[in-house]
C-alpha cells in the first residue's frame, strides 16, 4: 500500500502472521492448530495462512522462492492461464523480488529507511491474499482470477520509494512526468509488473492462441491492474461504497451456489467448505464485480495488520512508524512541512494506531465478513483484541507519563531491510 493518506493519518496500524497454520473453517469460531515452527521446509499450500511467520519465511532467498513454489509450482499450487513452465515462474519471481531492494533517484536514503514496504510486506500480503481466497473468498473467483490475485499481492508494491505518494508529489519528483500525481507509485508497480510478465512470457497472448485462452489472460492482466491500483489509500472510501453495493449479490450467488449443491452451509458469508460446492458461484457473478471483490480482497490483505495476533500486530507497527518518522526527519531536513503521522516528536503511537482502527479498520473487517465470514469474523476478533491492547498502552503511558517504546525488529537483508536508521521515541 501507498501512503498517501487522505483520512487522519493519526490512524495507522500494521499486524502481521506467526507461526500457526488455518484449518477448516466451520462454526463461527475460526478453529486455529499450531504447527511446528514454519521453516521453509515446513510449507505446504495449506499451512500457509493468516499466522504463518512471513518474517521466517521471508528471510533468506530460498525459503521465499519456497513459498513462491508452494502456491504457484507446487501440484496443488495456483494456475496461471496458459500454465507458464516452472522456469519462467522462477525468473519472473527473482526479478520481481529484486523490485523490492530498488532505491529510488532523488530520495535520500541515509534518513529514508524503507522500513515497512519491503520484499517481506509482499509475501505476507501475498500469503494473506491466500489465506483469504482459502478461507472460502475463493469461491466468488475463477482460478485464473485466483493465480493472477496471487500475483499482484507479490508484485502491488514494487518499485516502492520508502515515502508516500504525497511526499514525491509535495517534492514534484521526476516519477511525476511519467505517471501524474494520482496514484503515482501504483501506476509504477502495474507497469512494472506487466512489464516483467511480458519479458518472462506469462499471460502473455500469443499468435494462434484459443479465443477461451486469449480472453482469461487478457482478463488476468486486467485483474492485476485494476486491483494494484485499489490498494491506494487514498481510494478506501470510493471502495467501501463500491463493495457495498456489492454484498447482496455476491452473498445471493452463493446461496445460489449451495442451494444447487445441497450445501447444509448456514453462515451467511462464505466459509472454506464451500470451496468444495460441486457449482461454483462466481458463474453467475460479472466479470467487473469479480475484479472489484478481488480488489477488495488484496486491499485487505494489504491492511491485515490489525486483524493479527498481538506480537506481529505491533511489529508491524513499529516498522510502519519507523518508515513514517524516516520520511518526516526527511521533510524536516528540507525544511517540508512534515507530513500526518510523521513527526517522530509529536505523534504517540499507540493513539495512531488506534485511530486507524475506528476510522479505517472496523468497517473494513466488518464488510468483509459480509461475504466471507471465517475470514473476516477472524480478523475483526483479533482486530478488537489488538484495539483494547493498544487503549490499555494508552492509559499506562497517561497514567505514569513514560512514553511507549516502539518496537523495532526488522525484516532481514535478504528479506528487503536497506539497512540501519534511528529507533522512535
Ligand atoms: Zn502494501
Amino acid at each position: 500500500m501507498k501512503t498517501t493518506v487522505p483520512i487522519n493519518r493519526s490512524s495507522f496500524i500494521w499486524v502481521l502472521p506467526l507461526v500457526v497454520s488455518f484449518l477448516g473453517f466451520g462454526g463461527c469460531q475460526p478453529s486455529v492448530e499450531v504447527q511446528s515452527p514454519l521453516s521453509a521446509d515446513g510449507v505446504t499450500f495449506e499451512s500457509l495462512g493468516f499466522e504463518s511467520d512471513s518474517f521466517e519465511l521471508s528471510s533468506t532467498e530460498e525459503s521465499q522462492l519456497v513459498v513462491f513454489e508452494t502456491l504457484f509450482v507446487e501440484k496443488d499450487g495456483y494456475r496461471i492461464p496458459g500454465d507458464p513452465e516452472p522456469e519462467r515462474l522462477r525468473a519472473f519471481f527473482k526479478d520481481l523480488r529484486e523490485s523490492y531492494f530498488r532505491k529510488a533517484e532523488g530520495i535520500d536514503y541515509s534518513i529514508v529507511g524503507k522500513q515497512y514496504h519491503t520484499l517481506t510486506h509482499a509475501i505476507d500480503v501475498m500469503i494473506a491474499t491466500h489465506a483469504l481466497l482459502r478461507s472460502g473468498g475463493g469461491v466468488y473467483l475463477s482460478k485464473g482470477e485466483q493465480a493472477a490475485l496471487l500475483i499482484a499481492a507479490l508484485g502491488h508494491d514494487s518499485l516502492h520509494t520508502g515515502v508516500s505518494n504525497a511526499f514525491l508529489v509535495s517534492t514534484n519528483h521526476p516519477y511525476l512526468a511519467e505517471t501524474g500525481t494520482e496514484s503515482l507509485q501504483e501506476k509504477r508497480s502495474v507497469e512494472y509488473v506487466l512489464k516483467l510478465l511480458d519479458k518472462h512470457e506469462i499471460l502473455l497472448v500469443k499468435e494462434g492462441m484459443k479465443e477461451d485462452l486469449r480472453e482469461e489472460i487478457l482478463e488476468a492482466r486486467n485483474l492485476i491492474e485494476e486491483s494494484i491500483l485499489w490498494t491506494d489509500i487514498t481510494r478506501h472510501k470510493e471502495q467501501m461504497e463500491k463493495v457495498s453495493a456489492l454484498v447482496p449479490g455476491l452473498v445471493g450467488s452463493l446461496h445460489k451456489a449451495r442451494q444447487e449443491a445441497g450445501s447444509q452451509v448456514e453462515e451467511n458469508g462464505s466459509v472454506a467448505g464451500d470451496l468444495d460446492l460441486a457449482s461454483d458461484a462466481y458463474h453467475t457473478i460479472d466479470k467487473e464485480k469479480r475484479v472489484l471483490f478481488a480488489s477488495f480482497l488484496l486491499h485487505v490483505a494489504d491492511i491485515s495488520n490489525p486483524g493479527r495476533d498481538w506480537n506481529t500486530c505491533e511489529r508491524w507497527a513499529g516498522l510502519v512508524m519507523n518508515e513514517f518518522f524516516s520520511q518526516g526527519d526527511l521533510e524536516k531536513k528540507l525544511d517540508l512541512p512534515v507530513s500526518m503521522n510523521c513527526d517522530r516528536e509529536k505523534v504517540l503511537v499507540p493513539f495512531a494506531q488506534i485511530g486507524f482502527g475506528k476510522f479505517v479498520i472496523r468497517d473494513l473487517y466488518a464488510l468483509l465478513s459480509k461475504t466471507l465470514h471465517s475470514g473476516g469474523s477472524y480478523l475483526l476478533n483479533n482486530f478488537e483484541n489488538n484495539q483494547r491492547r493498544w487503549q490499555e498502552i494508552e492509559k499506562e503511558v497517561k497514567a505514569s507519563g513514560k512514553p511507549y517504546s516502539i518496537k523495532f525488529d526488522p525484516p532481514s537483508k535478504e528479506g528487503g531491510w536497506l539497512g540501519e536508521t534511528t529507533v522512535a521515541q
